[in-house]
């Protein structure tokens, strides 16, 4: 079985019920985080994991609502850590390593907090009662850019990138497909529906996909650029042929009474697979195809 756990399922404006974007894939024993968006440190151990249970983040692209969280689940998983966490990896488009290294550089916003917890000897206790070995080691994160087509292979999935249909030239943007021995989860990112995010989704068991507002709003107020509404969504997951479609990065049109009704009835008068509208701090198992 593999796990979708959504911790930030909305956009950068905040509601009650969402803010900002990322998911857990969990398979095997191993989770894969998809974006670092706010809050998402406080969501994970509010779903029930930890800072130190993820090894491996991918980032869709650099809006803040994508990975404003990222320096507190840096530094987070360095300090609960103990020194025993493994090495973090990092993947995403222009921007990985560059804010990385400006976050936790040698010239980065937060190497003062770095130095003090290394060197002021009540740190180093607090440390040591974690179970941690002195000297205190900095962070070890292995950022990598990366571009459409990236491929990545592991013991028991198999991570493979396409370009989406955002906001470029500004930021470069990727969808993800993640193959797992059970299933394939295709995550939008932020997206209009394109022929390349169809076809990293061709076939997958699940689609999470942006679904900003309802498609006849976003087309009256010219918001259907760089983005995916209602019916779009739906006829992704159509036109891809995918089992079941996730409603993500849900915008604040979509939180008021009777929103969610109308969304969904949109998307399902052109998609007759199963439909979620994600809640934050949740998950949904997705099991081998019988
Ligand atoms: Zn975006």
């Amino acid at each position: 079985m593999t796990r979708l756990h959504i911790l930030g399922a909305g956009t950068p404006t905040p509601t009650a019920e969402r803010f900002g974007s990322s998911y857990v894939v969990e398979t095997g024993g191993q989770l894969l985080m998809v974006d670092c968006g706010p809050a998402t440190t406080h969501k994970l151990v509010k779903e029930g994991l930890w800072p130190t249970d993820i090894n491996a983040l991918f980032f869709t692209h650099h809006h803040f609502d994508h990975d404003v969280d990222y320096p507190c689940f840096l530094l987070t998983r360095w300090d609960q850590g103990a020194g025993k966490e493994e090495p973090l990896r990092v993947y995403g488009p222009d921007y990985t390593e560059e804010i990385t290294g400006r976050l936790i550089g040698p010239e980065g916003a937060f190497i003062h907090d770095i130095d003090a917890r290394i060197n002021f000897r009540g740190s180093q206790n607090v440390y040591v009662n974690r179970g941690g070995m002195l000297p205190r080691r900095p962070l070890v994160v292995h950022a990598q850019n990366i571009i459409a087509g990236w491929v990545h292979e592991a013991e028991n999935w198999r991570v493979s990138t396409a370009q989406a249909d955002h906001v470029q030239p500004y930021l470069d943007c990727l969808a993800y497909r993640v193959d797992t021995d059970d299933c394939s989860i295709v995550i939008t990112g932020d997206s209009a529906p394109c022929d390349t995010v169809r076809d990293l989704a061709k076939g997958a068991d699940v689609l999470v996909s942006m679904c900003w507002d309802h498609q006849s709003v976003m087309e009256r107020e010219g918001e259907q650029l760089g983005q995916t509404g209602t019916v779009g969504a739906g006829e992704l997951a159509a036109s891809a042929g995918v089992r079941s479609l996730v409603l993500v990065h849900m915008g604040p049109n979509l939180s008021g009474p009777g929103a969610r009704e109308r969304a969904l009835g949109e998307v399902r008068d052109v998609y007759d697979g199963e439909v979620f509208v994600s809640e934050e701090v949740s998950s949904l198992d997705f099991a081998r195809r019988s």
